[in-house]
């Protein structure tokens, strides 16, 4: 293998110029200059570390938040020169954007061309294969962020040598498309992220009081087997990165001047003695820098909700889902209505905002139960609440069974969360639309929130984010 310090080209990790196709970025629509939240992606942060380890020079474009053309991208590139470029990719748009890419490499010349794979590309049989095949200019697809081999492809002067783990290639005349692999069994070490990078003061999140932010992930995985979701695909068990490394991630991300941090786990704390064992360390470094995570209701038990605290969280993500019980259990959420309501008391107790993710219009809601779940998700008393129309994303259970049962829309390829591909038994689709503006709207215009959170401001940033999210709002973005 090459010296790894041989080479400081730069090599650059690029969130396209691709308008409104990703759902993280729904509200930087065109018309819209303020963007509710939008912050980096967690793919390209973990790649950033194998980029630096590979003996590049990593850097970060961020051509949406830029509101770069690709003409302008390419002209920022032929200054650069870069060895190569990962860029991500919108599921429902991959072919323009490997067509704008293809001609962004040929005009720039020597540089390679990587994309992340997502996992709704990954879920349709022969994707990734025939994406490859199809765009001789693509050099490869990283089919896993934390796990892959990329360090070593990158630093053999042959790359043919090196056989891809986790990366879809060509090998010579052939495209190899491996299949995924994750290494359960012991934690995770990855070559530290370059969060300098991504250091913006532009970037928040939906719940920040502080900027800047960042992103990180100490466990990969979910377990449990909710219907609809997409994310839990490629690691059933769980599989969690090295408590030191993760802390000592930490504490490099608030020297450099990091104020919050989003923990992108699927089901934080979920292992209860992995997890104490890394807020129990990271409590002790008594750092400024605040976090906040997504978990079930289940796992968050007083005790873990405590130490949390103490290790700098300020808000955790829940997902509620619906007004039903019976809802709640078909969907992988056997939770009751008194065990959410304490766990939020709980939260509340403790200084830490909550935010409750909510599922509309399942194909068998009446208007009344989606009217019933609004109702209810106004009345937990959550800091937030995230409404989501019920989507089937492929290769999901849900998606399985939606065609199975003759309600998925085929055909529809909008894969966010604000527009619903199915068909509904006792709704209209227009109105499946307006119950979600409704829905939003209830909560974010209602007087008492509005006033708890104008209460709450103690500073410029959370005047004009709490503006931002006023307008999406109103927008109903
Ligand atoms: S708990 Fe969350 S991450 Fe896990 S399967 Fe359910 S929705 Fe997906």
């Amino acid at each position: 293998m090459a010296d790894a310090t041989h080479n400081r080209r730069p090599f650059v990790l690029l969130d396209p110029p691709s308008g409104d196709h990703f759902t993280r970025r729904a509200a930087l629509r065109e018309k819209e200059d303020a963007a509710a939240a939008s912050f980096p992606s967690i793919d390209l942060i973990l790649l950033s570390g194998s980029l630096r380890a590979a003996g590049f020079e990593p850097m970060f474009i961020d051509a949406q938040l830029d509101r770069m053309s690709w003409d302008e991208l390419t002209d920022r590139l032929n200054v650069l020169r870069p060895a190569g470029v990962i860029s991500l990719i919108s599921s429902a748009h991959v072919e323009s954007e490997l067509a704008q890419l293809a001609r962004v490499k040929s005009s720039v010349g020597d540089m390679k061309c990587y994309i992340v794979g997502t996992i709704i590309l990954q879920q349709q049989p022969g994707a990734v294969r025939s994406l490859v095949e199809a765009n001789p200019r693509l050099d490869g697809v990283v089919l896993n962020t934390a796990e892959n081999n990329l360090v070593e492809q990158l630093t053999e002067s042959s790359g043919d040598a090196v056989e891809p783990f986790n990366i879809a290639r060509r090998v010579g005349s052939r495209v190899v498309v491996p299949t995924v692999q994750v290494r359960y069994g012991d934690s995770l070490k990855l070559p530290q992220p370059e969060h300098a990078l991504f250091k913006d003061s532009r970037y928040s999140f939906p719940q920040s009081k502080r900027a800047p932010v960042t992103c990180t992930q100490f466990s990969f995985g979910c377990p449990f087997t909710c219907e609809f979701c997409i994310d839990n695909q490629q690691y059933r068990k769980m599989l969690y990165r090295d408590v030191d490394d993760m802390v000592e991630e930490l504490v490099r991300i608030d020297r450099l001047g990091f104020r919050e941090v989003y923990f992108k786990d699927l089901t934080f704390g979920l292992n209860a003695s992995v997890t104490r064992a890394m807020l129990e360390k990271l409590a002790s470094r008594r750092l400024k820098l605040r976090w906040l995570c997504t978990t079930r209701i289940d796992v968050a038990k007083p005790e873990m909700l405590a130490l949390m605290r103490r290790a700098g969280c300020y808000g955790i993500e829940f997902g509620i889902e619906h007004a039903k019980e019976s809802v709640r259990r078909r969907v992988d959420k056997n939770i009751t209505e008194d065990r959410i309501r304490s766990v939020l008391t709980n939260c509340r107790k403790l200084d830490i905002e909550t935010t409750a993710f909510i599922m509309l219009a399942f194909e068998d809601d009446t208007e009344q139960d989606v009217k019933d779940t609004i109702t209810f998700a106004n009345s937990i008393e959550a800091d937030y609440v995230s409404f989501n129309l019920v989507n089937a994303l492929p290769g999901t259970a849900y998606e399985a069974r939606a065609r199975r049962e003759g309600f998925l829309r085929e055909g529809s390829n909008d894969l966010s969360f604000a527009v619903s591909n199915i068909k509904h038994k006792y709704l209209a689709q227009e109105r499946v639309a307006e119950l979600y503006r409704e829905a939003v709207r209830s909560f974010y215009l209602r007087p008492k929130n509005m006033l708890r959170r104008v209460l709450g401001i103690r500073s410029v940033f959370e005047l004009r984010k709490l503006i931002r999210l006023g307008r999406a709002s109103v927008l109903g973005v």
